[in-house]
């Protein structure tokens, strides 16, 4: 609560800075219920359009060491070159969750989307005394103001972070209601990974795991939808339409660092900010953009140096991306500010220089940073192929990868053991706190256009979410009340019975009966039935649920127009014209390019032993010594026994007499090579 004095003197403050605009059409400032720290600002306009940046689990130093790299790789001169975000810093962010210091991706990207704290594993969902309640994000309050909406990432689109803007669960685990609540939301444009999700048919790489059990494919749903869904970055550059998904991976997307080598034809996170900037504002009533730096957070899970600063820069690209487009636009806010921080990774490890008779303090950028510039791969995923391996081996990827041509017995047996990454953290003086999350503020960034106050300071992760609903004038609360009504008690005022199958857990319906007649709601979509007749609703029915096995009907929520729509059937006796009718129409697109079908992956029998020449174009074999496998689709040297003896793995295509294959998974990557046999 702020004294009515301060509040003045901010007004005045704010009216003189604001000097070169007419004064006095600031709107009474809101109070803010969730926190203490709530931020006030001001604004002489509206922003019509926010990218809102979010480079998961970057800390400050992650930061610091991503500039360094960033600024020597460049030139080998140090202090020269900076950071794009470095230029549009503000201030600091508190990351806590509701109960403790460390938070999970889940509630972290909850605060910054709904402008509440929540509990950990919560999406979109808020814990209270009476359950556990979804609350509008603001993606969903832009759609719902008739902006265009669209989310960029480099994870699967429905992990912790875009589900925090575009679903509403009690645990981040629940892919498939998630992936259900991201395509029936109608957002116009999800870029990522994360194919495995979207269909029946998709299987994990070892062809055991099926992901949707459902029998559902909603790629086939996207194109009903009007979406062109593309798969690599010559589709996405190419394609023109309005409505957008572009999947490029069937989990996550490569590490930037790896890209090149392992997946070329995916975007880059700036290939996409663009591509999505590009469609986006082409709306009249602006957009919403949520972009996230996905695998910063992952790199710092890994302990991996390499990754952690390629990763950070390449996001680092992606917000120079969003801030040429709103220098040049002078309607945009774009912010940036990481969920939590991961790994605590800092250069100046116990010791530091020791080992070359140095003390810390006359370490030179030679002797640490400028190491990691010549990395050419992410030391985590190497790591995890140079597990076990021999001396020999280990010797020629580690030249290769990261340029170190002297292994100590001690490093090789390090490495051995898995431990690359570090081996690579030692060499250049980054030490590591954590294999997860720690509780540092965070850096918080921010543009905005003349006339519209930056959100400064120390604030807390909820403000940025309040700071956001200020400038644009979009609603949090009057959207959560348009969205997610409690269907028990409205159904229960219009003197309605309900119940829930829900046999397939994925799909539960909602029975609502009134009079004989019959209303169908089914879960995590648009959609339903009156009496057999098909209709669609403005927004997603919403069931939480906390085991993700069971349902409760007090649990159930219910867009507006889910009731608008029952009251005016009931009155009629049947579904009348209006009922039927989509509310919000889809906008108009070019003719749909056919999407590429995918062939079904099944699992083949093994085939072993493995025969000179494989018969097999794809399937799943068994490898053996003797193996030609490069892990490189650039370089044709080829590495003899890269791979683990009796590894499973999946061949996925043939180039040049080399087969492509994909196997194992280590921190969420695929690892694909290529083997000869
Ligand atoms: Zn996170």
């Amino acid at each position: 609560m702020v004294k009515s004095k301060k509040k003045i003197a901010i007004l005045i403050c704010t009216a003189l800075m604001a000097g070169q605009f007419s004064v006095g059409i600031f709107q009474p400032i809101k109070e803010f219920s969730n926190t203490a720290y709530a931020k006030e600002v001001n604004t002489v306009k509206k922003a019509k359009n926010v990218i809102m940046m979010i480079p998961d689990g970057t800390s400050v130093e992650a930061v610091t060491l991503a500039r360094l790299y960033y600024d020597l790789k460049k030139d080998g001169i140090p202090g020269n070159d900076s950071l794009n975000m470095d230029s549009i810093l503000t201030g600091l962010v508190k990351t806590y969750w509701q109960d403790g210091p460390i938070t999970d991706s889940a509630p972290g990207g909850t605060a910054y989307s709904t402008g509440f704290k929540s509990e950990d594993k919560h999406v979109g969902v808020l814990s209270t005394k009476d359950g556990n309640i979804p609350k509008s994000t603001l993606l969903e309050a832009a759609r719902e103001a008739d902006k265009a909406t669209g989310m960029v990432v480099t994870c699967e689109a429905m992990h912790a972070t875009p589900a925090d803007y575009a679903s509403h669960v009690a645990n981040r685990n629940q892919y498939n209601s998630i992936m259900k609540q991201m395509v029936y939301g109608k957002f116009d444009v999800v870029l990522g990974g994360g194919d495995r999700q979207l269909s029946s048919e998709a299987r994990s790489a070892d062809g055991k795991t099926q992901y949707r059990k459902d029998g559902i494919d909603l790629r086939k749903e996207l194109k009903n939808m009007g979406y062109d869904y593309v798969t690599n970055k010559n589709e996405l550059t190419s394609t023109k339409s309005s409505k957008l998904w572009g999947i490029f991976a069937p989990q996550a997307m490569s590490p930037d660092i790896d890209r090149e080598r392992l997946t070329p034809e995916e975007p880059t996170l700036q290939e996409m900010t663009n591509k999505a900037i590009n469609v986006l504002s082409k709306d009249k009533d602006g957009f919403f953009l949520m972009v996230e730096g996905s695998q910063i957070d992952w790199a710092g899970h890994a302990n991996d140096p390499s990754q952690i600063v390629s990763e950070t820069v390449a996001y680092d690209k992606a917000v120079k991306a969003a801030m040429d487009f709103a220098k040049k636009d002078g309607n945009t806010v774009v912010i940036s500010a990481s969920d939590h921080s991961t790994g605590g990774g800092t250069l100046g490890m116990v010791g530091l220089g020791e080992d070359i008779g140095k003390s810390y303090s006359s370490v030179t950028f030679e002797d640490t940073i400028m190491k990691l510039t010549k990395a050419k791969a992410s030391s985590a995923l190497i790591g995890s192929e140079l597990k076990g391996k021999d001396e020999n081996t280990i010797k020629t990827e580690v030249k290769e990868y990261f340029s170190f041509e002297d292994l100590t017995k001690e490093e090789i047996t390090e490495i051995q053991a898995g431990n690359l990454s570090s081996v690579i953290s030692k060499r250049v003086g980054i030490a590591w706190t954590s294999n997860n999350h720690t509780a540092g503020d965070v850096g918080l960034y921010c543009y905005a256009p003349l006339g519209i106050e930056k959100l400064t300071g120390l604030v807390e992760n909820t403000d940025v979410a309040k700071y956001l609903e200020k400038v644009t004038g979009l609603d949090l609360a009057l959207t959560t009340d348009k969205l997610f009504g409690n269907a028990k008690t409205e159904f229960d005022k219009l003197g309605a019975t309900i119940s829930i199958d829900a046999s397939d857990v994925d799909n539960p319906v909602v029975n609502v009966s009134k009079s004989g007649h019959i209303l169908k709601l089914n879960g995590f979509t648009d959609k339903g039935t009156f009496d057999g007749t098909k209709v669609n609703f403005n927004g997603v029915i919403v069931l939480i649920t906390k085991d993700g096995k069971t349902y409760n009907e007090k649990d159930i929520y219910i867009p507006e127009d889910v009731l608008t729509k029952f009251k005016e059937y009931v009155n009629a006796g049947k579904v009348v014209e209006s009922i039927v009718k989509e509310v919000k129409p889809v906008k108009p697109i070019k003719p749909i390019k056919p999407i590429k079908p995918i062939k079904p992956i099944k699992p083949i029998k093994p085939i072993k032993p493995v025969i000179k020449s494989s018969p097999v174009k794809t399937g799943v074999v068994t490898a053996k010594s003797g193996l030609n496998v490069r892990s490189s689709n650039t370089s044709e040297s080829s590495k003899v026994g890269l791979l683990k003896y009796n590894t499973s793995v999946t061949i996925i295509g043939e180039e040049g007499g080399w087969y492509k294959i994909k196997y194992g998974k280590s921190q969420g990557y695929t690892f694909k090579s290529y083997i000869k046999f």
